[in-house]
């Protein structure tokens, strides 16, 4: 009897475990564009179109290799609109009882699915290199689920910058010389541009009709769309942007949205590329003698370490992991989070950026949206719901940790040791927004008053009990403890009045 074989939007990969179990000559390969996933958030358009337009062009890659697709695209009218609802339907189309699928990377999607009643074989998703097993096998008993130790075991168990036990260099991890403030010279090269072709401007005319109304800009779109573009791209980062990857790792400025990052991120996340051999290839440029060791080694640990260690953490702790909010934060994400004006000139920047290219790099998603929510004691569910509809490589396996976890702290230390917050003064050192802006960095207090420094020190008071256990924050909390009582009043009371401003929508 015929079975289905499931691929969903971020599963574009030709050797996937379902289509691997399938045959070609029996089974029918089932995929589906339905507004169930393109509006269960406000995505990005931009993001709608990438993943509609690789889907189309990878429905055709699976037909000339002998596949027989039945592909649904959002405007057929028999479209029913959800996965679950397209599997019945082309169930009963076929006579079909069996489903192969490869596991989603989003719970509320695996739930709807399991449910259904048709036989479900599920596959596990191995273009990870750590299985949700093996994950908790390293979790289970530790005190403490630190990225880095997690990260050792993946460079032993796939032997990447390894000297039989040892590493290469005879250090884990080169940090230390790397993340240097940006220079006002520094030339970074332009990641390549891929003119729409006929798939891709079909699906921006549908997308713009459909979700034209989304925030966010959709053209001009030059975005990869299939594994061939998908190379380009890795080759050009590696030539021209890992050289470089790390000592610019965490700097930001204004003229230049991708400084040495890869944004290669919706490449992996689709499936265009395979992660394991995006580290690979980081590695024999090393050994080849073409980039510094702590700039291969610092890309690498981007993905074998954090890609691998967030989608642990989000198997881990299940379906509700996104409802955390370990500091009880509960105020509404600002209308500035959505293009409404201020005066801050790096949230202008970063949010503006966001809405024209659907990418932020990882310190402009950590040091200015991220810590800005969390010092203004945004709610973190509405955090995560912003991660997940702005960006073009947010999925929520891989989000969520990351905003949850990582950026909000709502887990309450599980990803983070400490809360990812800072002052103006880190923003101003890692990047150049701060000397164009309306507000004074170097201010305390009083009208021109960075707002970060004073959103920071209301944090530290409002968190006192907490943070004051946390030996990394001793240092700070000293410092707010020793500043005096009126300055401390003054500060709170700034802080509170432009809390008061970003809820009731006044620009700041
Ligand atoms: P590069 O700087 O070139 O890094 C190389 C690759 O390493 C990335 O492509 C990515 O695959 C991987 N990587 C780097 N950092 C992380 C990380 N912390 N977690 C997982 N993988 C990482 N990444 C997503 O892929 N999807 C998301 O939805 C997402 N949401 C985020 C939300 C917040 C609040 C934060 C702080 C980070 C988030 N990240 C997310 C992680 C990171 O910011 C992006 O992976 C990165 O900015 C993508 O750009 P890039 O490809 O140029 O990255
Ligand atoms: Fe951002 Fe403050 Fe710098 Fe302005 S002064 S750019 S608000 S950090």
């Amino acid at each position: 009897m015929v079975r289905l074989v499931l691929v969903l939007g971020d599963q574009l990969t030709p050797d996937m475990a379902a289509l691997r179990a399938a045959d070609p000559a029996h089974d029918r390969v089932v995929m589906a564009e339905v507004m169930a996933e393109a509006t269960h958030v406000r995505h990005h358009p931009r993001k709608i179109a990438l993943i509609l337009a690789a889907m189309r062009k990878f429905a055709a890659r699976l037909r000339a290799a002998g596949w027989r697709v039945d592909y649904t695209r959002l405007d057929d009218p028999d479209n029913a609109g959800s996965i679950p609802a397209e599997l019945m339907r082309r169930a009963g189309q076929h006579g079909a009882e069996t489903v192969l699928a490869t596991r989603p990377g989003d719970w509320r999607l695996f739930a709807a699915i399991d449910d259904l009643p048709l036989a479900l074989d599920w596959h596990e998703d191995d273009r990870f290199i750590a299985t949700p097993a093996e994950f908790d096998a390293w979790a289970t008993g530790r005190r403490e689920l630190r990225m880095e130790w997690f990260y050792r075991l993946m460079r032993r168990k796939t032997g990447i910058l390894m000297q039989g036990d040892r590493p290469e260099g005879g250090r884990w991890n080169y940090d230390s010389e790397n993340r240097k403030p940006p220079r006002a010279d520094l030339f970074a090269p332009r990641p390549p541009d891929f003119p729409p072709d006929q798939v891709v401007n079909e699906v921006l005319d549908l997308v713009e009709a459909r979700f034209g109304d989304h925030f966010g800009r959709l053209r001009p779109f030059g975005l990869p769309t299939d594994a061939d573009q998908a190379q380009i791209l890795l080759d050009h980062f590696m030539t021209h942007a890992l050289p470089h990857f790390g000592d610019f790792q965490d700097a930001m400025l204004a003229d230049n949205p991708f400084m040495y990052h890869s944004l290669l991120s919706p490449c992996l996340n689709l499936g265009l590329l395979d992660p394991l051999e995006v580290c690979r290839r980081a590695e024999s440029e090393w050994r080849a003698g073409r980039v510094a060791l702590n700039a291969a080694e610092g890309f690498i640990r981007q993905i074998l370490g954090w890609r691998e260690y967030v989608r642990g953490i989000w198997w881990r702790e299940g379906p509700d992991y996104v409802t955390r909010n370990a500091l009880g934060h509960d105020r509404d994400l600002p209308p500035l989070y959505w293009g409404a004006e201020t005066r801050m000139n790096c949230m202008a920047h970063v949010v503006g950026q966001t809405r024209d290219l659907a990418y932020a790099h990882h310190i402009q998603r950590l040091m200015v949206t991220g810590n800005f929510a969390l010092l203004a004691g945004i709610d973190p569910a509405q955090v995560h719901e912003w991660y997940l509809s702005v960006y073009f490589d947010a999925f929520e396996w891989v989000e969520a940790p990351n905003t949850i976890g990582m950026s909000q702290f709502a887990d309450g230390g599980l990803v983070a040791s400490k809360p990812y917050i800072s002052s103006g003064r880190y923003i101003d050192r890692m990047s150049d927004y701060c000397a164009g802006c309306h507000y004074r960095v170097d201010r305390r207090t009083g009208p021109r008053a960075c707002p970060f420094n004073l959103l920071y020190w209301h944090f530290l008071d409002r968190h006192a009990d907490l943070l004051s256990h946390n030996r990394r924050m001793g240092p700070v909390m000293a410092n707010w403890a020793r500043t005096d009582a009126a300055t401390r009043a003054e500060i709170l009371d700034q802080a509170d009045a432009l809390s008061r401003d970003l809820q009731d929508g006044r620009t700041v």
